[in-house]
């Protein structure tokens, strides 16, 4: 039996708040953002390829996304190179995910194109949403969506140190 469809109220904030100016997923590889950003920016790791990152808006409680470095939505658009990478830390991610939360199962997939569901249509990413049966016990019922950015650090400080092992850039001092 599946689990009943995931209520998370902040998901409204995202809908219906205003949207920064260009590509978060770019924004987040700037110059001016690095690892004395990435705890802040929810960063976990940065590879040459490809990094990865908690969902400001999760379904549920730790989800992550693996992001090529390049703006493409394409999956084509990837060198052999950038795909590879790309999917290597999809699976690195998962395993350290499950480590770190005892997940059950997990949600793993890439939402091409608006018309599919993509928040973020115009750069590719891949989610990786943890699951537990009766996901709602686990995950608490955040009503106030002003609690999530401590929710988030949280969930960032867990997961950081599963992280550790895998080349590339990490925070500063988490
Ligand atoms: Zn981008």
């Amino acid at each position: 039996m599946s689990n009943p469809p995931i209520w998370a109220p902040w998901r409204m904030d995202y809908i219906t708040g205003k949207k920064p100016d260009g590509c978060v997923f770019c924004a987040i590889q700037s110059d001016d953002r690095g690892p004395s950003h990435h705890r802040e920016d929810l960063v976990l790791v940065v590879q040459e390829h490809a990094f990865v990152c908690l969902n400001r808006y999760p379904f549920a409680a730790s989800h992550l996304l693996v992001i090529p470095r390049r703006h493409l939505s394409n999956l084509s658009d990837l060198t052999e190179a950038e795909y590879t990478s790309t999917m290597l830390l999809v699976r690195q991610s998962a395993e350290r995910l499950k480590a770190a939360t005892n997940a059950e199962g997990l949600n793993i997939g890439m939402n091409l194109g608006k018309v599919a569901g993509a928040g973020i249509a115009e750069h590719l990413h891949a989610h990786i949403v943890p699951r537990w049966s009766g996901d709602s016990n686990f995950m608490p019922v955040i009503a106030d969506v002003r609690v999530m950015p401590e929710y988030l650090d949280d969930s960032w400080r867990r997961l950081y140190p599963y992280f550790a092992d895998l080349p590339g850039s990490h925070a500063d001092a988490p």
